[in-house]
């Protein structure tokens, strides 16, 4: 039923527009064309404004086709953005495998997404599938920081099951658990100094900082949770003793109790290693979104497994250590899913796509509104 041909074509016509992580206006414009063209609602959110993008979120609604409000309204959405270098893309097919010519992105992290859900709408209308109430979001900057998902207009959202298209793994993977973040931003405080005249009246922040860092636990804490300090700035000369430093880190855990552990445990530690130093820290801890659970049984999980299995694939539920648009959407109420998509090596210039797998991640999003009008 997925025309395979359209399919690809308009995922190469996707890739080809740049849509860098803020700059995602032309990609909007063209999805909104896109979407009315098929006869959808089509409306963009203040998201852009808020959060410095050229666009906002696009929100598009297809009213269902059957009378039965038994029927789920179910959300389907992909990230317009790219990260680089993602500009200039020129795409290529070799042996069933769409890639990147040159030295970019292919940017099917996550136009592939964007396009097998049209795709898999066109089938629909097409051909008079049975459906509810569909929700299509297609959100802006999703790289780095979930900025569009976090700012989107929750009120014009009906769905309470959604499926957000963004992941690795061939299509059939579920992903049911993804971790609960916290950054950690600390500013250490000493006393500044000559270091060569008298270093001892000063303090030095950067050793007390880093006696801090080297206590602590860092990278892969336990099966579920990771740890790591990102970015460490400061210092102004070599003969001053510095007395600033800024140090900025994370822990991610699928458990939160483990996740607030490591956390007490990573400020804790600067706490007391900085204070041996009479240096001073101002800790700054922010929850940048909640972990996902998802039970096997819940609706959302079991229309994805079953889909797939329709389509002949054998249906793998997994977790992530990322996060993505699905944690926040978790977090405002929507049951929501990540499904692998099939995208290979992402955020790299060798990421590819197989031909087969837009085409079977279209097929899947067919058997998901099927399904949740027949149960
Ligand atoms: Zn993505």
């Amino acid at each position: 039923m997925v025309n395979r041909e359209r399919l690809v074509n308009e995922f190469l016509e996707l890739v080809k527009v740049d849509s860098p992580s803020g700059q995602e206006r032309q990609i909007a414009e063209l999805l909104k064309q896109k979407l009315i063209h098929l006869g959808l609602d089509v409306y963009e959110d203040n998201a852009g404004g808020e959060v410095g993008a050229t666009a906002g979120n696009l929100i598009a609604t297809l009213p269902g086709n059957v009378k039965n409000e038994e029927v789920p309204v179910l959300l389907f959405s992909a990230h317009m953005d790219t990260v680089e270098p993602g500009r200039g893309i020129k795409p290529i097919i070799e042996e069933g495998v769409i890639r990147s010519s040159t030295d970019t992105i292919l940017g099917a992290d996550d136009k592939a997404g964007i396009a097998a859900i049209l795709e898999a709408i066109r089938v629909i209308l097409e051909n008079d599938i049975e459906h509810g109430e569909l929700e299509i979001v297609f959100t802006i900057w999703e790289e780095g920081g979930l900025k569009g998902a976090k700012a989107l207009d929750y009120s014009r959202i009906n769905a309470k099951i959604g499926y957000v298209l963004d992941s690795d793994g061939e299509p059939g993977t579920i992903i049911v658990s993804a971790p609960a973040h916290n950054n950690i931003a600390a500013t250490i405080k000493g006393k500044a100094a000559h270091a060569g005249q008298c270093p001892e009246n000063g303090v030095n922040a950067i050793v007390a900082a880093s006696k801090a860092i080297s206590k602590m636990n860092i990278g892969r804490i336990d099966s579920e949770t990771t740890a790591n300090i990102g970015i460490i700035k400061g210092g102004k000369a070599t003969n001053i003793v510095p007395d600033h430093t800024y140090i900025e880190g994370e822990a991610r855990s699928l458990d939160v109790k483990k996740l607030e552990l490591q956390t007490k445990h990573m400020c804790e530690t600067l706490k007391t290693e900085v204070g041996k130093f009479n240096a001073e820290v101002i800790i700054k801890v922010t929850r940048e979104y909640n972990a996902i659970k998802l039970s096997e049984n819940s609706p959302v999980v079991e229309y994805a497994v079953q889909a797939a299995r329709k389509i002949g694939l054998t249906p793998k539920l997994t977790h992530t250590g990322g996060g993505s648009d699905a944690s926040v959407f978790n977090e405002r109420g929507i049951s929501c899913a990540v499904l692998g998509i099939g995208m290979n090596k992402v955020h790299t210039v060798d990421e590819n796509i197989k031909i087969d797998d837009l085409c079977n991640t279209a097929n899947i999003v067919i058997e998901i509104v099927k399904l949740a009008c027949s149960n």
